[in-house]
């Protein structure tokens, strides 16, 4: 590999919340337009969840989740792709990554990059205060209970997750509820336990990309938040060994 090339491949892609549906052909299309172009500038594309608006399992996989593999595939044939489920994709299967390339990771995990540990996760978890939130997580996470929705018709189940979609964005309309849905400290206090040696924490869900700073244990940590992409307009975090950007899509 020539050097030029070597250098430009020192960055590692994170992106979250792209919400891919049949009803937003144009993300999908800047998406795949987005991987192809980090194919050979990149040395690993990381999603953080929420691929997909919703995920009712792999046998029900629509034209654009196979347009979607198809360009993770091309990526995933000379880097790595990981993938760590979200709120609203946590149903995606083995048998999906298998035909996308993708490398299914746990809900938390932590990656060594360029000298920095990073703790990696949706980000739904440390939405600490939302009590009813966590609740239906616990809940819905139950192995028994993925397997029996999975066995429901692939109508009915469509049928769950619009009327589980569509109660959600009621109870965010809700000032006090779309306060209570942002990370807490107490939520990265307990996201933290077990991994106390990491310096960073990437994650999404909120749809309020920043970067933080907090003091945890005694420790300065920098926790950074992917954007959410709607509108047809994306967003990624790019770790290097030069730093951390966010950066967004399309990019001139
Ligand atoms: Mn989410």
């Amino acid at each position: 590999m020539p050097n030029g090339l070597e250098n430009k491949m020192r960055q590692t892609v994170f992106v979250a919340d792209v919400h891919l549906s049949a009803a937003t052909g144009d993300l999908t299309e800047l998406f795949c337009r987005s991987v192809e172009r980090w194919r050979g500038r990149a040395e690993a594309l990381y999603i953080l969840g929420d691929l997909f608006d919703a995920w009712v399992g792999d046998d029900a996989a629509d034209d654009t989740a196979r347009t979607v593999a198809r360009a993770l595939r091309g990526f995933a044939d000379t880097a790595p792709v990981y993938f760590v489920a979200g709120n609203r994709d946590f149903l995606l299967g083995r048998g999906f990554a298998a035909q996308a390339g993708m490398v299914l990771l746990p809900e938390r995990s932590v990656v060594s990059l360029y000298g920095r540990r990073y703790l990696l996760m949706h980000g739904d978890e440390l939405c600490s205060d939302d009590g009813a939130y966590r609740c239906f997580r616990a809940l819905i996470r139950q192995t028994w209970l993925t397997a029996l929705l999975l066995r429901l018709p692939v109508a009915w189940r469509w049928r769950v997750a619009a009327r589980l979609r569509e109660g959600s964005s009621k109870r965010q309309q809700r000032p006090e509820v779309y306060r209570r849905t942002d990370a807490t400290e107490t939520g990265m206090a307990r996201a933290w336990a077990g991994f106390r040696a990491a310096d960073a924490l990437i994650h999404g869900h909120t749809h309020r990309p920043a970067v933080h700073r907090h003091c945890l244990n005694g420790r300065n940590i920098v926790r950074y938040v992917l954007p959410d992409w709607h509108g047809g307009r994306g967003g990624y975090l790019s770790v290097s060994p030069q730093g951390v950007q966010l950066r967004s899509l399309p990019e001139n």
